[in-house]
């Protein structure tokens, strides 16, 4: 049975959770990249990383409930990132949450949310008791804080997708020295090894060959380059990754798919 830590005195101890692992389009099991981070020692400081899916199903699927979230994070303004947001709203509006709900994001990705909810107004201007939305603008740059508020500390820095604007994350826990990085939607960059450098583990897309993605080999050499202890591969397409993984591991041996629903301490 696992260890309820959430009244006791014991550290704290942060969990990932990796929502959906898959590319836009990928394996029948597989959803769309979504991941959160969750701490038992405290309630309701979760926080979730992107919604191009029902993202808060996701989250129940890991055992996880919908009023611990504390905030969203959108990270860019692709559909397989962003389109369920009105969805979200709904959801945690129907749970009975009246407190306001923060969603965080780099300007395009911020106003692609708004968009998608102003798109469905005419469904929920009619709604009672819809929870306030914080709106928080992050900054387009290296170190740009994203979430202050403890247990979290989350910075952002540019990754290159391409010609979208988009960044990865660093969170950092404050119950310890617990480090974990995300890389989004990128090609192998410097700044994601800057980003990850010495963390515990270092979520990196590997949607293969392409323009703003990297292959796995390619997440795999940021990986050794930025020191991690683990490597977790996500945004993957569809078919056979057998051939990716093993060329990942010779590059960087601490290297797994990463797995739907998976909950992995860092
Ligand atoms: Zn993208």
């Amino acid at each position: 049975m696992p260890l309820d830590t959430r009244h006791s005195t014991l550290p704290a101890m942060p969990a990932l959770h990796l929502l959906g692992t898959g590319a836009a389009l990928s394996d029948p099991h597989r959803t769309t990249t979504m991941l959160a981070v969750s701490d038992d020692a405290s309630p309701a400081n979760t926080l979730v990383v992107d919604c191009g899916g029902d993202v808060l199903q996701r989250l129940q699927a890991c055992g996880r409930s919908i009023d611990e979230v504390d905030g969203l994070i959108v990270t860019h303004a692709h559909m397989d990132h962003a389109s369920g947001f009105p969805l979200f709203m709904e959801k945690i509006w129907l749970d009975g949450r009246d407190r306001p709900i923060p969603v965080c994001g780099i300007e395009p990705a911020r106003a692609q949310a708004q968009r998608l909810w102003d798109a469905f107004a005419p469904v929920h201007e009619g709604w009672d008791g819809i929870p306030p939305i914080d709106w928080r603008t992050v900054p387009h740059e290296h170190g740009a804080p994203v979430w202050t508020q403890a247990p979290w500390a989350v910075t952002a820095a540019p990754v290159d997708h391409g010609d979208t604007a988009n960044v990865g994350l660093r969170f950092e826990h404050a119950g310890g020295d617990g480090v974990l990085a995300y890389s989004c939607d990128t090609a192998p960059t410097s700044s994601v090894v800057d980003l990850a450098q010495g963390a515990d583990v270092l979520v990196h897309e590997a949607n293969g060959v392409g323009d703003g993605h990297s292959t796995a080999a390619g997440a795999a050499e940021v990986a050794a380059e930025a020191g991690v202890d683990r490597l977790l591969l996500v945004h993957l397409p569809p078919g056979d990754k057998r051939d990716a993984l093993r060329e990942a591991r010779q590059v960087f041996p601490h290297t797994d798919l990463g797995a739907e629903l998976g909950t992995y301490a860092w």
